[in-house]
C-alpha cells in the first residue's frame, strides 16, 4: 500500500528540547530545537490551530506541507515531518542559522547606506530564481516573496522558507487574493485571475527593496500604493544610482501585462537570467553550495 503524504512525514521525534525563538510571521511561530538523543538540531514551525479554521487555511497549510516535501532543492527550505498536539501544528526543517535577509537589509539601511550594493543584491536574487525556477517548472506560484521569507543557510545563501501561500496551479489562472501589500502585482489588485507571473513582479519588488532599502510602490496609504502598483513602472522613481542594466531589468519585471512580463515570454526565466544585469555571474558556483 502506498503511503499518503501524511503519514510519510509524520514525525517520530518526541524527545525535542526547545531553545530560542527564531522567527515569527503572520501564521507561525518558529524555535530553534534539538533532538535529546541524536543531539540534532532544526527549526520548528508552529502554528496556532485557532488560525487553521476555513477551508482557504486549510488548503494552504496542506499546500505548504506538500509542496516543500516534494522539493529538493538548495535554495528552499527542505522539511522532514509534520506533527500536531491539541494546539498546534508543528512542521521540523532544517535550521537555517544565518538569520532573515529583512534583518541583515535593516543593518545595511541604519549603516546610512541606500541598501545592499548591486553584487549583494544580484547574489541573493540569484538564489531566488534559482528556487523560482523549480517551482516555476512544477506550475507553483511562490507568491510571498520578501526579505523577510528569505533565510541564510550557514554559508550565507539565501534559502525562500514559508511557503503558506504557495500554490500549483492547473488550469492557468488562480483568483485567491493574497500576498503583502508592497509585492502585490496588478493582477492581484484587480483580481481578473494570477498565475506564477506575480512571482516576477514580486522579484522586481523585492531588487529594487534590496538595493535601495525600500520599496517602489511604498506609499502611507494603501490607495495611493494601489493607484503607483497599478500604473507599473511609469510610477516608480529610479534612484540615479542604478545602473543601466538594474533599471532595465525592473522596467520589465513591472510590466503590467503579466502575459508580457519578464520571464513570462518566450525563453520563461533564461531570459532574466541571461539579462545584462546578470553578465559574468557565476550561476555554477550558486548551486554548487
Ligand atoms: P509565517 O508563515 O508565519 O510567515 P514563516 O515560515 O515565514 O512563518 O516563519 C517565520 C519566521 O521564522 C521567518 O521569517 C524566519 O525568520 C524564521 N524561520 C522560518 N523558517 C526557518 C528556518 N528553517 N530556520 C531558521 N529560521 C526560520
Ligand atoms: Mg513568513
Amino acid at each position: 500500500t502506498s503511503m499518503t503524504h501524511e503519514e510519510k512525514f509524520r514525525c517520530e521525534l518526541h524527545d525535542l528540547e526547545h531553545f530560542k525563538l527564531l522567527g515569527r510571521g503572520a501564521f507561525g511561530k518558529v524555535t530553534l530545537v534539538q533532538a535529546t538523543r541524536t543531539k540534532k538540531v532544526f527549526a520548528l514551525k508552529a502554528q496556532s490551530k485557532h488560525t487553521i479554521v476555513t477551508k482557504g487555511q486549510q488548503e494552504h497549510v496542506m499546500n505548504e506541507l506538500h509542496i516543500t516535501s516534494d522539493i529538493d532543492h538548495q535554495n528552499i527550505v527542505r522539511i522532514h515531518c509534520a506533527m500536531q498536539d491539541d494546539k498546534y501544528l508543528y512542521f521540523l526543517l532544517d535550521l537555517l542559522p544565518g538569520g532573515e535577509l529583512w534583518s541583515h537589509l535593516l543593518k545595511s539601511t541604519q549603516k546610512g547606506m541606500g541598501g545592499f550594493s548591486e553584487d549583494v543584491t544580484k547574489f541573493y536574487a540569484a538564489s531566488v530564481l534559482l528556487a523560482f525556477e523549480v517551482l516555476h517548472q512544477s506550475l507553483i506560484a511562490y507568491r510571498d516573496l520578501k526579505p523577510e521569507n528569505i533565510v541564510l543557510n550557514k554559508k550565507g545563501y539565501g534559502v525562500l522558507v514559508d511557503f503558506g501561500l504557495a500554490k500549483e496551479i492547473s488550469g492557468g489562472q488562480t483568483y485567491t487574493f493574497c500576498g503583502t501589500p508592497d509585492y502585490m502585482a496588478p493582477e492581484l489588485i484587480r483580481r481578473t485571475g494570477h498565475n506564477w507571473a506575480v512571482d516576477y513582479w514580486g522579484l522586481g519588488v523585492f531588487i529594487f527593496e534590496l538595493t535601495h532599502g525600500s520599496a517602489p510602490f511604498y506609499a502611507k496609504n494603501n490607495q495611493v500604493r494601489i493607484r503607483k502598483i497599478l500604473k507599473g513602472f511609469e510610477s516608480v522613481k529610479v534612484p540615479s544610482t542604478f545602473s543601466g542594466g538594474l533599471s532595465d531589468l525592473i522596467s520589465n519585471l513591472f510590466t503590467i501585462d503579466q502575459s508580457k512580463r519578464l520571464g513570462r515570454t518566450q525563453n520563461g526565466i533564461y531570459a532574466i537570467k541571461n539579462h545584462r544585469w546578470f553578465a559574468g555571474f557565476d550561476w555554477e558556483g550558486l548551486s554548487d553550495q
